[in-house]
Protein backbone atom coordinates (compact mmCIF):
# COMPACT_ATOMS: atom_id res chain seq x y z
CA UNK A 1 0.00 0.00 0.00
CA UNK A 2 1.38 3.27 -0.88
CA UNK A 3 2.07 5.53 1.80
CA UNK A 4 -0.01 8.64 1.80
CA UNK A 5 2.61 11.72 1.93
CA UNK A 6 1.17 15.02 3.14
CA UNK A 7 0.52 17.58 1.93
CA UNK A 8 -2.31 16.13 0.27
CA UNK A 9 -5.01 18.27 -2.33
CA UNK A 10 -7.74 16.98 -3.38
CA UNK A 11 -10.93 17.83 -4.58
CA UNK A 12 -15.03 17.34 -5.03
CA UNK A 13 -16.01 18.43 -8.53
CA UNK A 14 -19.88 17.60 -9.24
CA UNK A 15 -21.61 18.78 -12.29
CA UNK A 16 -24.56 20.66 -11.94
CA UNK A 17 -26.97 18.94 -13.82
CA UNK A 18 -29.58 18.72 -10.95
CA UNK A 19 -29.53 18.38 -6.99
CA UNK A 20 -26.93 16.97 -5.15
CA UNK A 21 -27.42 13.36 -4.70
CA UNK A 22 -26.61 11.83 -1.50
CA UNK A 23 -23.89 9.58 -3.00
CA UNK A 24 -22.40 12.42 -4.35
CA UNK A 25 -22.10 14.00 -0.53
CA UNK A 26 -20.85 10.87 1.03
CA UNK A 27 -18.10 11.17 -2.18
CA UNK A 28 -17.57 15.13 -1.00
CA UNK A 29 -17.05 13.76 2.41
CA UNK A 30 -14.46 11.23 2.11
CA UNK A 31 -12.64 13.70 0.18
CA UNK A 32 -13.16 16.63 2.78
CA UNK A 33 -12.05 13.96 5.63
CA UNK A 34 -9.06 13.02 3.81
CA UNK A 35 -8.02 16.57 3.61
CA UNK A 36 -8.68 17.20 7.07
CA UNK A 37 -6.79 14.26 8.63
CA UNK A 38 -4.18 15.40 7.03
CA UNK A 39 -4.12 18.38 7.29
CA UNK A 40 -4.46 19.33 3.37
CA UNK A 41 -6.57 21.28 1.40
CA UNK A 42 -9.94 20.26 -0.05
CA UNK A 43 -10.88 21.90 -3.39
CA UNK A 44 -14.58 22.34 -4.97
CA UNK A 45 -14.50 22.97 -8.47
CA UNK A 46 -17.45 23.14 -10.80
CA UNK A 47 -17.50 20.77 -13.72
CA UNK A 48 -20.24 21.98 -16.08
CA UNK A 49 -18.85 20.97 -19.75
CA UNK A 50 -22.25 18.94 -20.30
CA UNK A 51 -23.87 21.49 -22.05
CA UNK A 52 -27.17 19.92 -22.65
CA UNK A 53 -27.37 18.61 -18.82
CA UNK A 54 -26.55 21.99 -17.41
CA UNK A 55 -29.33 22.99 -14.93
CA UNK A 56 -29.45 26.88 -14.16
CA UNK A 57 -29.09 27.07 -9.95
CA UNK A 58 -27.64 23.81 -9.63
CA UNK A 59 -24.62 24.83 -8.38
CA UNK A 60 -25.97 27.01 -5.87
CA UNK A 61 -28.01 24.50 -4.68
CA UNK A 62 -25.01 21.88 -4.62
CA UNK A 63 -22.67 24.15 -2.51
CA UNK A 64 -25.90 24.75 0.19
CA UNK A 65 -26.03 21.28 0.42
CA UNK A 66 -22.55 20.57 1.09
CA UNK A 67 -22.32 23.51 3.27
CA UNK A 68 -25.26 21.66 5.58
CA UNK A 69 -23.79 18.89 6.15
CA UNK A 70 -20.59 20.89 7.29
CA UNK A 71 -18.46 20.45 4.57
CA UNK A 72 -16.69 23.56 3.77
CA UNK A 73 -13.90 24.14 0.78
CA UNK A 74 -10.46 26.44 0.78
CA UNK A 75 -10.72 26.82 -2.97
CA UNK A 76 -13.76 26.96 -5.12
CA UNK A 77 -15.96 29.20 -7.17
CA UNK A 78 -17.54 31.62 -4.04
CA UNK A 79 -14.56 31.94 -2.46
CA UNK A 80 -11.78 31.92 -5.14
CA UNK A 81 -8.10 30.72 -4.78
CA UNK A 82 -4.61 30.58 -6.53
CA UNK A 83 -6.37 28.33 -9.47
CA UNK A 84 -9.45 30.71 -10.20
CA UNK A 85 -11.65 30.36 -11.73
CA UNK A 86 -13.36 26.80 -10.61
CA UNK A 87 -15.76 26.64 -12.71
CA UNK A 88 -14.76 25.05 -16.26
CA UNK A 89 -16.94 26.91 -18.70
CA UNK A 90 -14.90 29.76 -17.45
CA UNK A 91 -11.85 28.20 -17.31
CA UNK A 92 -12.51 27.27 -21.15
CA UNK A 93 -13.31 30.63 -22.14
CA UNK A 94 -9.75 31.45 -21.10
CA UNK A 95 -8.40 28.96 -23.55
CA UNK A 96 -6.79 26.97 -21.03
CA UNK A 97 -8.30 23.30 -22.41
CA UNK A 98 -7.81 24.17 -25.69
CA UNK A 99 -4.21 24.84 -25.62
CA UNK A 100 -3.58 21.37 -23.91
CA UNK A 101 -5.61 19.58 -26.48
CA UNK A 102 -3.58 21.43 -29.14
CA UNK A 103 -0.37 20.31 -27.21
CA UNK A 104 -1.58 16.04 -27.33
CA UNK A 105 -2.22 16.78 -30.99
CA UNK A 106 1.15 18.35 -31.78
CA UNK A 107 2.78 15.96 -30.27
CA UNK A 108 1.16 13.14 -31.20
CA UNK A 109 -1.37 11.65 -28.58
CA UNK A 110 -4.42 12.84 -30.17
CA UNK A 111 -5.36 14.05 -33.67
CA UNK A 112 -8.41 15.93 -35.30
CA UNK A 113 -11.27 13.87 -36.83
CA UNK A 114 -14.24 15.02 -38.57
CA UNK A 115 -16.33 12.08 -38.15
CA UNK A 116 -19.72 13.33 -37.11
CA UNK A 117 -21.75 11.90 -34.18
CA UNK A 118 -24.17 10.21 -36.74
CA UNK A 119 -21.44 9.19 -38.91
CA UNK A 120 -19.77 7.23 -35.84
CA UNK A 121 -23.18 5.91 -35.06
CA UNK A 122 -23.72 4.64 -38.41
CA UNK A 123 -20.47 2.58 -38.10
CA UNK A 124 -21.56 1.22 -34.93
CA UNK A 125 -24.63 -0.23 -36.83
CA UNK A 126 -22.78 -1.42 -38.95
CA UNK A 127 -20.63 -3.09 -36.70
CA UNK A 128 -23.54 -4.31 -35.06
CA UNK A 129 -24.94 -5.76 -38.37
CA UNK A 130 -21.64 -7.73 -38.66
CA UNK A 131 -22.91 -9.82 -35.74
CA UNK A 132 -20.40 -8.00 -33.50
CA UNK A 133 -21.34 -7.10 -29.75
CA UNK A 134 -22.57 -3.11 -29.76
CA UNK A 135 -20.39 -2.17 -26.60
CA UNK A 136 -17.47 -4.14 -28.22
CA UNK A 137 -17.13 -0.72 -31.12
CA UNK A 138 -14.32 0.53 -30.50
CA UNK A 139 -13.95 3.84 -32.31
CA UNK A 140 -10.94 4.76 -34.71
CA UNK A 141 -11.54 7.61 -36.59
CA UNK A 142 -9.59 7.03 -40.29
CA UNK A 143 -8.05 10.75 -39.54
CA UNK A 144 -5.49 9.12 -37.05
CA UNK A 145 -3.43 8.63 -40.21
CA UNK A 146 -3.97 11.84 -41.88
CA UNK A 147 -1.20 14.00 -42.84
CA UNK A 148 -1.63 17.76 -41.77
CA UNK A 149 -2.33 19.09 -44.69
CA UNK A 150 -5.31 16.69 -45.48
CA UNK A 151 -6.69 18.41 -41.81
CA UNK A 152 -5.49 21.72 -42.65
CA UNK A 153 -7.69 21.47 -46.18
CA UNK A 154 -10.99 20.09 -44.77
CA UNK A 155 -10.55 22.56 -41.59
CA UNK A 156 -10.33 24.82 -44.45
CA UNK A 157 -13.91 23.42 -46.04
CA UNK A 158 -15.80 24.27 -42.58
CA UNK A 159 -16.21 21.12 -41.44
CA UNK A 160 -16.95 20.75 -37.77
CA UNK A 161 -14.33 18.50 -35.91
CA UNK A 162 -12.88 17.31 -32.51
CA UNK A 163 -10.26 16.27 -31.01
CA UNK A 164 -9.56 12.75 -29.88
CA UNK A 165 -7.53 10.88 -27.92
CA UNK A 166 -5.22 8.19 -30.22
CA UNK A 167 -5.83 5.25 -27.98
CA UNK A 168 -2.21 3.16 -28.72
CA UNK A 169 -3.50 -0.32 -30.82
CA UNK A 170 -0.95 -2.41 -28.49
CA UNK A 171 0.14 -2.78 -25.02
CA UNK A 172 -1.51 -2.40 -21.88
CA UNK A 173 -2.39 0.17 -19.68
CA UNK A 174 -2.92 0.48 -15.73
CA UNK A 175 -2.80 1.83 -12.87
CA UNK A 176 -3.44 1.13 -8.87
CA UNK A 177 -6.62 1.86 -6.49
CA UNK A 178 -6.27 2.58 -3.05
CA UNK A 179 -8.92 1.44 -2.66
CA UNK A 180 -8.93 -1.78 -3.62
CA UNK A 181 -5.62 -2.74 -1.50
CA UNK A 182 -3.01 -0.93 -4.15
CA UNK A 183 -4.14 -4.16 -6.67
CA UNK A 184 -3.30 -3.11 -10.11
CA UNK A 185 -5.87 -2.72 -12.55
CA UNK A 186 -5.01 -3.33 -16.60
CA UNK A 187 -6.43 -3.23 -19.73
CA UNK A 188 -5.59 -3.95 -23.26
CA UNK A 189 -4.94 -0.83 -25.01
CA UNK A 190 -6.79 -2.73 -27.95
CA UNK A 191 -10.03 -2.46 -25.74
CA UNK A 192 -9.73 1.47 -25.35
CA UNK A 193 -11.41 3.92 -27.83
CA UNK A 194 -10.65 7.03 -29.58
CA UNK A 195 -12.05 9.31 -26.76
CA UNK A 196 -13.64 13.01 -27.95
CA UNK A 197 -11.14 15.12 -25.45
CA UNK A 198 -12.66 18.40 -27.36
CA UNK A 199 -16.11 18.75 -28.83
CA UNK A 200 -17.11 20.54 -31.72
CA UNK A 201 -18.10 23.21 -29.42
CA UNK A 202 -14.64 23.61 -28.43
CA UNK A 203 -15.90 22.41 -25.14
CA UNK A 204 -13.51 19.98 -23.76
CA UNK A 205 -15.06 16.41 -22.42
CA UNK A 206 -14.88 15.52 -18.63
CA UNK A 207 -11.85 13.33 -19.61
CA UNK A 208 -9.63 16.34 -20.54
CA UNK A 209 -11.11 19.01 -18.48
CA UNK A 210 -11.31 16.98 -15.34
CA UNK A 211 -7.51 16.09 -15.98
CA UNK A 212 -6.02 19.05 -16.52
CA UNK A 213 -7.55 21.00 -13.84
CA UNK A 214 -6.59 18.30 -11.63
CA UNK A 215 -2.96 19.03 -12.69
CA UNK A 216 -3.53 22.36 -12.76
CA UNK A 217 -4.92 22.44 -9.35
CA UNK A 218 -1.78 20.36 -7.71
CA UNK A 219 -4.66 17.42 -7.13
CA UNK A 220 -2.69 14.60 -5.43
CA UNK A 221 -5.30 12.43 -4.92
CA UNK A 222 -8.32 11.43 -7.02
CA UNK A 223 -11.09 10.16 -4.62
CA UNK A 224 -14.66 9.89 -6.53
CA UNK A 225 -16.76 7.02 -7.54
CA UNK A 226 -16.44 3.51 -8.82
CA UNK A 227 -18.37 4.65 -11.77
CA UNK A 228 -15.33 6.37 -13.27
CA UNK A 229 -12.80 2.88 -13.06
CA UNK A 230 -13.60 1.88 -16.71
CA UNK A 231 -12.33 5.65 -17.79
CA UNK A 232 -9.18 5.17 -15.16
CA UNK A 233 -7.15 3.98 -18.33
CA UNK A 234 -7.66 6.66 -20.64
CA UNK A 235 -6.86 8.81 -17.70
CA UNK A 236 -3.83 7.12 -16.84
CA UNK A 237 -2.72 7.32 -20.77
CA UNK A 238 -3.27 11.44 -21.31
CA UNK A 239 -1.41 11.81 -17.83
CA UNK A 240 1.83 9.73 -20.01
CA UNK A 241 0.71 11.59 -23.03
CA UNK A 242 1.18 14.99 -21.37
CA UNK A 243 4.60 13.81 -19.52
CA UNK A 244 2.76 14.56 -15.76
CA UNK A 245 3.23 13.32 -12.53
CA UNK A 246 -0.13 10.64 -11.80
CA UNK A 247 -2.28 11.65 -8.86
CA UNK A 248 -3.32 8.51 -6.81
CA UNK A 249 -6.41 7.31 -7.60
CA UNK A 250 -9.53 5.83 -4.82
CA UNK A 251 -12.15 4.93 -6.37
CA UNK A 252 -15.19 4.68 -3.97
CA UNK A 253 -17.65 2.33 -3.54
CA UNK A 254 -21.36 2.63 -4.78
CA UNK A 255 -24.13 3.05 -2.48
CA UNK A 256 -26.23 0.18 -3.00
CA UNK A 257 -30.15 0.61 -2.84
CA UNK A 258 -32.01 -0.82 0.99
CA UNK A 259 -33.02 -4.39 -0.80
CA UNK A 260 -29.36 -4.43 -2.26
CA UNK A 261 -30.78 -4.44 -6.19
CA UNK A 262 -28.73 -1.66 -7.72
CA UNK A 263 -27.64 1.65 -7.31
CA UNK A 264 -29.33 4.54 -5.03
CA UNK A 265 -31.27 5.90 -7.90
CA UNK A 266 -32.10 9.66 -8.59
CA UNK A 267 -35.42 8.00 -10.00
CA UNK A 268 -36.75 5.39 -7.72
CA UNK A 269 -35.39 6.68 -4.58
CA UNK A 270 -35.71 9.63 -2.18
CA UNK A 271 -31.87 10.86 -2.22
CA UNK A 272 -32.05 14.52 -2.78
CA UNK A 273 -29.81 16.06 0.19
CA UNK A 274 -32.26 19.28 0.10
CA UNK A 275 -35.17 16.77 0.69
CA UNK A 276 -33.26 15.40 4.19
CA UNK A 277 -32.71 18.94 5.16
CA UNK A 278 -36.66 19.57 4.59
CA UNK A 279 -37.53 16.58 6.81
CA UNK A 280 -35.69 17.00 9.73
CA UNK A 281 -32.67 15.83 9.49
CA UNK A 282 -29.83 17.67 11.54
CA UNK A 283 -26.52 17.72 9.76
CA UNK A 284 -24.41 16.02 12.31
CA UNK A 285 -26.59 12.51 11.99
CA UNK A 286 -25.93 12.87 8.18
CA UNK A 287 -22.45 13.73 8.01
CA UNK A 288 -21.72 10.49 10.81
CA UNK A 289 -24.26 8.21 8.78
CA UNK A 290 -22.66 8.94 5.33
CA UNK A 291 -19.25 8.88 6.72
CA UNK A 292 -20.22 5.28 7.64
CA UNK A 293 -21.55 4.72 3.95
CA UNK A 294 -18.09 2.68 2.80
CA UNK A 295 -15.99 3.59 5.79
CA UNK A 296 -15.63 1.84 9.59
CA UNK A 297 -13.45 3.08 12.14
CA UNK A 298 -13.99 -1.06 13.58
CA UNK A 299 -16.33 -3.45 13.59
CA UNK A 300 -19.09 -1.60 16.35
CA UNK A 301 -18.63 1.96 16.55
CA UNK A 302 -20.91 4.13 15.05
CA UNK A 303 -21.81 7.37 16.69
CA UNK A 304 -18.69 9.86 16.80
CA UNK A 305 -18.60 13.50 16.57
CA UNK A 306 -17.08 15.17 13.69
CA UNK A 307 -13.70 15.54 15.36
CA UNK A 308 -13.14 11.86 15.81
CA UNK A 309 -14.01 10.83 12.81
CA UNK A 310 -11.99 13.62 11.04
CA UNK A 311 -8.99 12.03 13.43
CA UNK A 312 -10.18 8.48 12.72
CA UNK A 313 -10.42 8.53 9.18
CA UNK A 314 -8.22 6.43 6.67
CA UNK A 315 -8.19 5.44 3.30
CA UNK A 316 -7.60 2.52 3.96
CA UNK A 317 -10.37 1.25 5.87
CA UNK A 318 -12.45 2.57 3.05
CA UNK A 319 -14.11 -0.63 1.93
CA UNK A 320 -14.10 -1.89 -2.08
CA UNK A 321 -17.31 -3.74 -1.59
CA UNK A 322 -20.64 -1.42 -1.99
CA UNK A 323 -22.09 0.45 1.06
CA UNK A 324 -25.91 -0.31 1.33
CA UNK A 325 -28.25 2.53 2.23
CA UNK A 326 -30.63 2.10 5.09
CA UNK A 327 -32.81 4.86 5.56
CA UNK A 328 -34.13 3.63 8.77
CA UNK A 329 -30.91 3.48 10.59
CA UNK A 330 -30.60 7.22 9.31
CA UNK A 331 -33.23 8.11 11.29
CA UNK A 332 -32.56 5.75 14.33
CA UNK A 333 -29.30 7.83 13.99
CA UNK A 334 -31.22 10.74 13.75
CA UNK A 335 -33.12 10.47 17.18
CA UNK A 336 -29.80 9.72 19.13
CA UNK A 337 -28.64 13.14 17.58
CA UNK A 338 -31.65 14.70 18.65
CA UNK A 339 -31.50 13.15 22.17
CA UNK A 340 -28.27 14.41 22.63
CA UNK A 341 -29.06 18.09 22.06
CA UNK A 342 -30.28 20.53 24.83
CA UNK A 343 -33.62 21.80 25.29
CA UNK A 344 -32.67 24.92 23.98
CA UNK A 345 -30.90 24.25 20.84
CA UNK A 346 -33.29 21.62 19.38
CA UNK A 347 -36.49 24.23 20.16
CA UNK A 348 -34.35 26.23 18.38
CA UNK A 349 -33.88 24.07 15.50
CA UNK A 350 -37.80 23.35 15.57
CA UNK A 351 -38.72 26.91 15.02
CA UNK A 352 -38.39 27.37 10.93
CA UNK A 353 -40.11 23.99 11.04
CA UNK A 354 -43.15 25.14 13.11
CA UNK A 355 -43.06 28.56 11.21
CA UNK A 356 -43.14 26.50 7.70
CA UNK A 357 -46.17 24.25 9.02
CA UNK A 358 -47.72 27.87 9.67
CA UNK A 359 -47.90 26.79 13.18
CA UNK A 360 -46.06 30.45 14.41
CA UNK A 361 -45.28 33.32 12.92
CA UNK A 362 -42.31 33.88 10.73
CA UNK A 363 -40.18 35.24 12.20
CA UNK A 364 -41.54 33.70 16.08
CA UNK A 365 -42.48 36.09 18.58
CA UNK A 366 -40.68 35.94 21.62
CA UNK A 367 -43.73 34.52 23.24
CA UNK A 368 -43.78 31.64 20.59
CA UNK A 369 -39.99 31.11 20.84
CA UNK A 370 -41.11 30.44 24.95
CA UNK A 371 -43.55 28.51 24.31
CA UNK A 372 -41.72 26.28 21.88
CA UNK A 373 -38.91 25.58 24.63
CA UNK A 374 -41.96 25.01 26.90
CA UNK A 375 -43.21 21.99 24.60
CA UNK A 376 -39.60 20.41 23.70
CA UNK A 377 -39.45 18.46 26.28
CA UNK A 378 -42.69 16.48 25.63
CA UNK A 379 -41.49 15.33 22.39
CA UNK A 380 -38.10 15.28 22.63
CA UNK A 381 -37.46 11.05 23.39
CA UNK A 382 -39.59 10.48 20.71
CA UNK A 383 -38.69 12.56 17.72
CA UNK A 384 -36.71 11.22 14.86
CA UNK A 385 -37.32 13.25 12.47
CA UNK A 386 -37.36 17.55 13.00
CA UNK A 387 -40.65 17.81 10.71
CA UNK A 388 -42.49 15.34 12.67
CA UNK A 389 -42.52 17.97 15.38
CA UNK A 390 -45.65 19.90 13.90
CA UNK A 391 -48.07 17.36 13.42
CA UNK A 392 -47.20 16.33 17.28
CA UNK A 393 -47.39 19.81 18.74
CA UNK A 394 -50.06 20.57 16.30
CA UNK A 395 -52.99 20.89 19.08
CA UNK A 396 -50.90 22.92 21.04
CA UNK A 397 -51.07 25.91 18.74
CA UNK A 398 -54.23 25.35 16.96
CA UNK A 399 -58.03 24.73 18.40
CA UNK A 400 -58.76 21.29 17.83
CA UNK A 401 -61.87 19.53 16.19
CA UNK A 402 -64.73 18.44 18.43
CA UNK A 403 -63.16 14.67 19.22
CA UNK A 404 -65.32 11.59 18.39
CA UNK A 405 -67.26 10.18 21.09
CA UNK A 406 -65.96 6.63 20.28
CA UNK A 407 -62.50 7.82 20.86
CA UNK A 408 -63.57 9.17 24.49
CA UNK A 409 -64.75 6.40 25.84
CA UNK A 410 -62.52 3.78 26.94
CA UNK A 411 -62.58 -0.03 26.75
CA UNK A 412 -65.16 -1.20 29.26
CA UNK A 413 -66.79 2.44 29.91
CA UNK A 414 -69.99 3.31 28.43
CA UNK A 415 -70.60 6.58 26.96
CA UNK A 416 -72.76 7.89 30.07
CA UNK A 417 -69.81 6.89 32.66
CA UNK A 418 -67.66 8.70 30.57
CA UNK A 419 -69.68 11.89 30.27
CA UNK A 420 -69.62 11.33 34.19
CA UNK A 421 -65.70 10.89 34.52
CA UNK A 422 -65.39 14.25 32.70
CA UNK A 423 -67.96 15.98 34.58
CA UNK A 424 -65.74 14.96 37.93
CA UNK A 425 -62.50 15.92 36.12
CA UNK A 426 -63.94 19.08 35.32
CA UNK A 427 -64.84 19.70 39.07
CA UNK A 428 -61.95 18.68 40.63
CA UNK A 429 -59.38 20.68 38.01
CA UNK A 430 -61.68 23.48 38.60
CA UNK A 431 -61.05 23.42 42.28
CA UNK A 432 -57.41 23.44 41.99
CA UNK A 433 -55.36 26.09 43.03
CA UNK A 434 -52.57 25.96 40.80
CA UNK A 435 -51.48 24.13 37.59
CA UNK A 436 -48.70 21.91 38.05
CA UNK A 437 -47.70 18.22 37.50
CA UNK A 438 -47.91 17.64 41.12
CA UNK A 439 -51.16 18.86 41.25
CA UNK A 440 -53.27 17.93 38.27
CA UNK A 441 -51.20 14.00 38.73
CA UNK A 442 -52.54 13.98 42.50
CA UNK A 443 -55.98 15.15 42.01
CA UNK A 444 -56.93 13.21 38.54
CA UNK A 445 -55.48 9.77 40.34
CA UNK A 446 -57.14 10.02 43.53
CA UNK A 447 -60.23 10.93 41.75
CA UNK A 448 -60.08 7.77 39.32
CA UNK A 449 -59.81 5.98 42.59
CA UNK A 450 -62.85 7.62 43.81
CA UNK A 451 -64.90 6.85 40.94
CA UNK A 452 -63.49 3.02 40.82
CA UNK A 453 -61.92 3.92 37.67
CA UNK A 454 -58.56 2.83 36.04
CA UNK A 455 -56.30 5.10 35.85
CA UNK A 456 -55.67 4.42 31.90
CA UNK A 457 -59.24 4.92 31.60
CA UNK A 458 -59.99 8.64 33.26
CA UNK A 459 -56.54 9.15 31.94
CA UNK A 460 -57.50 8.15 28.15
CA UNK A 461 -60.81 10.23 28.04
CA UNK A 462 -58.94 13.47 29.17
CA UNK A 463 -56.05 12.76 26.80
CA UNK A 464 -58.75 12.63 23.81
CA UNK A 465 -60.60 15.14 25.22
CA UNK A 466 -57.57 17.95 25.48
CA UNK A 467 -55.51 16.77 22.64
CA UNK A 468 -58.10 15.31 20.30
CA UNK A 469 -55.78 12.05 19.87
CA UNK A 470 -54.99 8.67 21.71
CA UNK A 471 -51.40 9.37 21.22
CA UNK A 472 -49.99 11.99 22.45
CA UNK A 473 -47.54 13.72 24.83
CA UNK A 474 -47.61 12.71 28.77
CA UNK A 475 -50.91 13.86 29.85
CA UNK A 476 -49.80 16.20 32.33
CA UNK A 477 -46.84 18.13 30.92
CA UNK A 478 -49.87 18.51 28.44
CA UNK A 479 -52.39 20.08 30.52
CA UNK A 480 -49.36 22.42 32.09
CA UNK A 481 -48.64 23.39 28.77
CA UNK A 482 -52.31 24.10 27.86
CA UNK A 483 -52.81 25.79 30.22
CA UNK A 484 -55.72 26.18 33.13
CA UNK A 485 -58.31 27.52 30.71
CA UNK A 486 -57.67 26.04 27.37
CA UNK A 487 -57.68 22.64 29.28
CA UNK A 488 -61.21 23.17 30.64
CA UNK A 489 -62.43 24.62 27.49
CA UNK A 490 -61.63 21.49 25.38
CA UNK A 491 -62.81 19.15 28.57
CA UNK A 492 -65.91 21.02 28.41
CA UNK A 493 -66.54 20.57 24.70
CA UNK A 494 -65.94 16.97 24.59
CA UNK A 495 -68.63 16.99 27.58
CA UNK A 496 -71.03 18.29 25.23
CA UNK A 497 -69.80 15.78 22.40
CA UNK A 498 -71.37 13.10 24.98
CA UNK A 499 -74.58 14.70 25.90
N1 LIG B 1 -17.82 15.80 -12.79
C1 LIG B 1 -17.64 14.44 -12.46
C2 LIG B 1 -18.91 13.91 -11.80
O1 LIG B 1 -19.79 14.68 -11.52
C3 LIG B 1 -16.46 14.30 -11.52
C4 LIG B 1 -15.86 12.95 -11.47
C5 LIG B 1 -14.50 13.02 -10.79
O2 LIG B 1 -14.50 13.26 -9.58
O3 LIG B 1 -13.47 12.87 -11.45
O4 LIG B 1 -19.07 12.75 -11.56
Amino acid sequence: MAEIVPPVRVRFAPSPTGFLHIGGVRTALFNWLFARHYGGQFLLRIEDTDEKRFVPGAADDMMASLRWVGIDWDEGPDIGGPHAPYVQSERKDLGIYQRYADELVANGHAYTCFVTPEQEEHMRAEWAARGERPERFRFRGPEREWSAEQVAEAKAQGLPFTIRLKVPLTGTTSFTDLIRGGERISVNNADLYDLVLLKTTKMPTYHLAHLVDDHLMGITHVIRGEEWVPSAPYHVMLYQAFGWNMPTFAHVPNILRQDGRGKLSKRKDDVSTNRFWERGYLPEAMFNYLALQGWSYDDHTEIMSRAEIVERFSIERVQASPARWNPDKLKDMNGIYIRKLSTSDLAARLLPFLSNAGLIANPPTDGECTYAEQLVPLIHERLEELGEASELLEFFFKDIAAPEPNLLVQKKMDAAGTLAALEAADAELRKLDGWNEGQLEAALRALAETLGLKVGQLFGTLRVAVTGRTVAPPLFATLVALGHERSLARIATAQAVLR
